[in-house]
Parts: structure tokens; sequence; C-alpha cells
């Protein structure tokens, strides 16, 4: 079970809104540390870790600051997300580049930065000799097949487009070191938003053991092991969170006797983590605009699929709460809907609530990860602003919402009175 709460009281949250017009996202700086800090405790015993937030769970730079200041790199999969990191400051050795179908510039800027690549594919190898010449340390992407099941997000490993398969790992390691590179590191990546803590326990065996055998056959030695993100958050009250301490300690027993203890030197454990350290830390924040009653009875928001896509798009739970309303019974039924003109704009189908009226504010939990980032201008929807909740209890604007003159940015009429 988790419990559904609040970053701050009632009173604060009318407080906000009055000076902040909704919809907007709303993320609480405390949490998202305090959260930082436990995963980095729970893996103290490893001198090395690091985790390299996900740059695209919450491309802002403010939380990517807060990040930082926590310790955490950042794992970027294209060029302006390297920008961004560049421009936070983030130190290219902190800095994780994993793409796929990679364009040659991102190549050059990752290595400009001294980022650490991390290559989806064999053919890669090539592509980056020719683009900016290979970095003294590469990573490769493992791809494990049929060896490990999957989930509904990122499908079963053997389906999905990522990585190396195992043969390709051999020999793509023995390419690089005819080649000369000299400092190694092994990904994978194989769940997403996966609640089972010993999933992320086998993932680790499953590469230690790779890797002696890489170690072995090739007579190389890893610098790091990078066991992808994919930590799920309960998004339902009924489901409960992974337990990080037992990840960190599972890790820790199977780093001893699946790696140290077969002989390869002490190495750095990695992670790239995002839904799980700013998800629950988030909050789309939005106002009632409309009711509706036909064959269902409809809650009409000021948001809608542009400020949070996952609803729409997997079919996602998001827990409501109803501001002021929480110890009210939940006697009513409602689809609660966006403003976009696509009948999969809901937020929430049959969803048991307290009764709604217009004006009334709902805050959709667990929306600081994959959220605002997703969001897209079709129909010509606007993404919202986003808001940081200090530890002070101060609120500042950490990024504008979008305006009309965003939409029309890239659009150029000056050419359309001649245009026949
Ligand atoms: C999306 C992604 C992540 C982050 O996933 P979370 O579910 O947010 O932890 C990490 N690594 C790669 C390569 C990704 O594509």
């Amino acid at each position: 079970m988790t419990e559904k709460h609040l970053p701050c009281g009632e009173a604060k949250l009318r407080d906000i809104i009055a000076s902040h017009p909704t919809p907007f996202h709303l993320y609480d700086e405390a949490a998202i540390r305090a959260t930082a800090r436990r995963m980095n405790a729970a893996f103290a015993w490893n001198p090395g870790f690091r985790n390299h937030f996900a740059v695209k769970a919450a491309p802002n730079p403010y939380l990517m600051r807060i990040l930082q200041e926590e310790g955490f790199g950042a794992d970027c999969s294209s060029l302006p997300e390297l920008l961004l990191s560049e421009r936070v400051g983030i130190p290219g050795k902190a800095i994780m580049f994993t793409s796929n179908d990679t364009p040659d510039e991102e190549f050059v800027k990752a290595k400009e930065l001294g980022a650490i690549i991390n290559l989806d594919d064999i053919s890669h190898i090539e592509a980056v000799e020719k683009a900016c010449g290979l970095p003294e340390l590469l990573c490769f992407r493992y791809n494990p097949g049929p060896l490990k099941g999957g989930n509904a997000i990122i499908g079963k490993p053997e389906e999905a487009k990522y990585g190396f398969t195992r043969e390709q790992l051999f020999e793509g390691y023995r390419i690089l070191k005819e080649k000369g590179v000299r400092r190694f590191g092994l990904h994978t990546m194989v769940a997403s938003n996966e609640l089972n803590p010993q999933y992320f326990i086998d993932t680790a065996i499953l590469l230690f053991d790779l890797l002696i055998e890489l170690h072995e056959k090739l007579g190389i030695t890893f610098e790091f092991v990078n066991l992808g993100g994919g930590i799920g958050i309960p998004y339902r009250p009924e489901q409960t969170a992974v337990d990080i301490e037992r990840v960190g300690s599972g890790i820790r027993e199977a780093y001893k006797t699946h790696l140290i203890d077969k002989g390869h030197p002490d190495l750095a454990i990695y992670l790239e983590c995002g839904r799980c350290i700013t998800g629950p830390s988030g909050y789309l924040v939005t106002r009632v605009r409309h009711m509706k009653h036909t064959y269902r009875d409809y809650v009409g928001l000021d948001a809608c699929m542009a400020n949070l896509m996952r609803p729409a798009l997997y079919g996602a739970y998001h827990h409501i709460t109803v501001l002021g309303k929480d110890n009210l019974p939940k006697d009513h039924v409602y689809d609660v809907t966006g403003s976009l003109c696509e009948n999969n704009d809901k937020f929430a189908i049959q969803r048991e609530l307290p009764e709604i009226v217009p004006g009334d504010i709902l805050v959709l939990h667990d929306a600081g990860a994959h959220g605002h980032a997703m969001g897209f201008n079709y129909n010509g929807k606007l993404r919202s602003a986003e808001l940081l909740l200090r530890e002070d209890g101060t609120v500042v604007e950490i990024r504008r919402a979008e305006t009309i003159g965003d939409y029309f940015a890239t659009l150029d009429f000056t050419g359309l009175d001649t245009f026949r």
C-alpha cells in the first residue's frame, strides 16, 4: 500500500493557484532530494556508484541541478539533451549517452563533452570511428533477448529494438580491443516501471556473469556496469514502492559472489533511473472547467493529454485527489477528461471520486517523470508551466507555460500572399 499525499497543505496549494494559473506541474524539491539521498545510501557500499538521471523523464535545468547537487549524473539520448546537460554544468564524465539509431553529430558532441558513449549496435563502432574517432572509453548496451522476460512498457527484450546480442558483444569488445580502446563499460536496460525488486537483482547477476565471461575470454577489465533505469513507482495506492535498500543490498551480495569472488577487480555500479526519482514528487494541478452528463458523467479539466500523456498512451493509472474533498465518500463515478479532440484524452475512466463541481481543483499524482516532458502540441494544445516548491516553502516558476506565440514560432507567413 502507498499513501497518496499532496506536497503541501490545502491552504498553501490554494495560495499557489491564486498566483499561478492552472494547469501546472508542481515539483516537490524536498521529496526529490530525499529520494536521491535514499538511493545513494542504498548503494553507498559501492564507491563509484552513480545514478545518471534520465533527462527525458524531466528535462528541466532546475530539477537537473538539484540532482547534480545530490551527486547524480545525466543520461542523455539526443543532442538537445546533451546540450541541456552541458548548460546545467554536468561534467562529461557524469553523462551517459545512450541513444539508438544515432546521428553522427550526436556522437561528435558526446565525445567533445567527454560523455560516456554507450553504443546500441555493433555497426556503430565504425560510425563513431568515422564521425569523430573512437574515444578511449566505450560502453555497449546488451539485449539479453529470450534470457530475460519483459513488461508492458518496454516489451520483451527479444522484440525490443535496443542493444547488442550476446554474440555481438563478444565480437564488439574484441574489435574495440583491437582498435586500441582501453576502457570499457557494460550496460543493459530491460525493464520499465518494474516494481519487483528481485528483477533488478537478477538483472545484475545476469550482467555480472556475462561480464566475467567477457573478462576471461577477451582479457578485458570493466570500469563500470550500468544496470539501466526502469525502477517503477506505485501509481496505484494498492501497489508498493520498490524497496531500494533491498535492491542495493541484493546487488551488493551479487557483486561479491558473481564478480569479485570470480576474480574481477572492483568496478562502479551505475543506474540511469528517472521515473522513481522525480515521478512521485511531481503533480499535475488542474481545475474543473465543465461538468457534462450524457451516457456517462464527465469531468472536463483545463489540462489535457498535452500535459500528461501516460493515461492515453498506456492506459496508465494516475491517482486523483479532489482538493479539500479527501474525506468525503467516493460515491460518484466519472470519466475525467481533457479538451483534446481525441476520445482517449481521458485522465481516468469510470473512476470513483467524491462529487465534483466546476471550479474544483484536481491533483493528478505521480506526474513528475515522463509527464510534462511527453507533452505535444497536437490540436493546438499548449504545454503548461512547471513550478518548483522549494524546501523553504517558496515557489519558483522553472518553466513558463507555452504561448500562442510559441505555437506559431516555426511558421512563416511571409510567402503566403504570393503562394499559389
Ligand atoms: C527511458 C530510459 C531510462 C529511464 O527510465 P525510467 O523508467 O525513467 O527509470 C533510462 N535509460 C534509458 C536508456 C532509457 O531509455
